[in-house]
């Protein structure tokens, strides 16, 4: 056992006398961010959430008891089902009370307070969600915070994405989008969608969406975008005076890593690869489409079984990646939308892109001769619609909900 994690543990249950009369520590879960393996920061810095920090222990609750707790009613609306109970009956004192854990988050203040609040208070509207994990308490203790949730048993996606088959990525998507319709209809962006924030189980076919130290209501912080310019002609106008404004000597036409105009800064919070074109674009009014197109990087893992998918450093290499997928000709349409001007040298970055459906049958080394199946290809037209690059052509989460591709297998 790692020596930090052990002096962590103590020092938690020293802060927290109250929580450690209820609580038993057990081990770490997750990976904390100062524990991360002595690789060079940009090696793992790609897959993990830009400006959230925090440590998980899984803990046991001792005075926990199934049939009579107050939030028995928000863990049913999970839909998750307790584990069954083990009674040990050979031991006299055999107590017919179940072990029962919990996932304690210790949040660490980095920017401000108010983001730990934040997360909290987003999880508490969010209580009796389906599919989305509850909050049972939390604690403070000068500037720590804790987070008591039910603990969640799920594998590591990278254990099992490569064998599902199209009905378990359907289900296994039901769940992520049951969830995500849940926060999009209390006007939430969880902003961090990506497989280790949703705890799945693939034996009993239960997800839960976690990790909400990202996550946004709609609408805090904006500033008028262009995509939201109801017309496509004034919407052009105002596209045509940001040209103007570019190429007047001010600023080069270029990547947008070199755009330095102030009106062109926007929430980017989220982990590389899983980040909507509008997020790398810098949109100021980003929706909650932004999470489908996250839903959407999933999809394409699993399909092209490939994980990471898009593995970029920076914003320009992200926006490279999806420009040789889609081609630099929907790329730069996709800017506009944004008043984004994005132009590329990149000799792989053809004008037409290519089609998902090649794209996965290239990474799955299948050749002509062995096409998609008919589901396979209800899958390919879904993800066609979660990844569409402007955010108000993709499909919402209800409407996702009604696709055939995830009413395919719905019990
Ligand atoms: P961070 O902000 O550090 O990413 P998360 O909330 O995503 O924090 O939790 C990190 C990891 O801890 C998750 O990927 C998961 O493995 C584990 N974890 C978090 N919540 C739970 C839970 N309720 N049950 C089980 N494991 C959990
Ligand atoms: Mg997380």
């Amino acid at each position: 056992v790692d020596r930090n994690v052990l002096a962590d543990m103590r020092k938690l249950i020293e802060d927290f006398p109250s929580f450690a009369k209820k609580y038993r520590l057990i081990k770490r879960i997750g990976e904390g961010w100062f524990h991360k393996p002595s690789q060079p920061p940009g090696q793992w810095a790609n897959h993990t959430s830009i400006g959230t920090f925090s440590t998980v222990y899984k803990a046991e609750d001792k005075l926990y008891d199934y049939y009579n707790n107050d939030w028995k009613d928000q863990i049913e609306a999970t839909k998750w089902t307790p584990p069954p109970v083990r009674r040990r009956h050979n031991h006299p004192s055999s107590p017919r009370r179940p072990n029962r854990y919990v996932a304690i988050k210790k949040i660490y203040v980095t920017s401000s307070p108010s983001r730990i609040f934040n997360e909290l208070d987003l999880l508490n509207d969010l209580r009796n969600c389906p599919s989305v994990c509850p909050l049972i308490t939390a604690f403070r203790h000068t500037d720590q915070v804790i987070a008591v949730l039910p603990y969640f048993r799920h594998s590591d996606f990278r254990s099992y994405f490569r064998d599902m088959t199209i009905p378990d990525i359907a289900i296994y998507l039901r769940s992520l989008f049951t969830a995500l319709k849940s926060c999009h209809e209390h006007h939430i962006l969880h902003r961090d969608i990506k497989p280790t924030n949703f705890l799945y189980d693939p034996s009993t076919q239960h997800g839960v969406l976690v990790d909400f130290g990202l996550a946004e209501r709609e609408g805090t912080e904006t500033k008028p975008c262009l995509c939201h310019e109801g017309r496509p002609m004034r919407r052009a106008r105002q596209v045509n005076s940001v040209w103007a404004q570019t190429s007047n000597g001010q600023n080069q036409p270029g990547y947008p890593k070199n755009d330095t105009r102030p009106s062109k800064r926007a929430n980017r919070a989220g982990t590389r690869g899983f980040r909507a074109p509008e997020v790398l674009f810098k949109c100021t009014e980003q929706t909650t489409a932004i999470d489908i197109w996250s839903a959407g990087v999933i999809l394409l893992t699993i399909l092209s079984k490939r994980f990471p998918f898009f593995n970029s450093a920076d914003d320009v290499e992200a926006m490279i990646e999806i420009a040789t997928i889609f081609g630099s000709r929907r790329m730069k349409a996709a800017g506009l939308l944004h008043g984004c001007v994005f132009e590329t040298t990149i000799p792989t970055v053809g004008t037409q892109g290519f089609s998902l459906e090649k794209i996965i049958l290239w990474s799955t080394c299948r050749n002509e001769d062995k096409p998609l199946t008919t589901e396979e290809k209800m899958a390919v037209s879904f993800l066609e619609r979660c990844m569409e690059l402007d955010p108000s052509r993709r499909i919402t989460a209800e409407e996702a909900l009604q696709h055939e591709f995830l009413k395919m297998h719905d019990p």
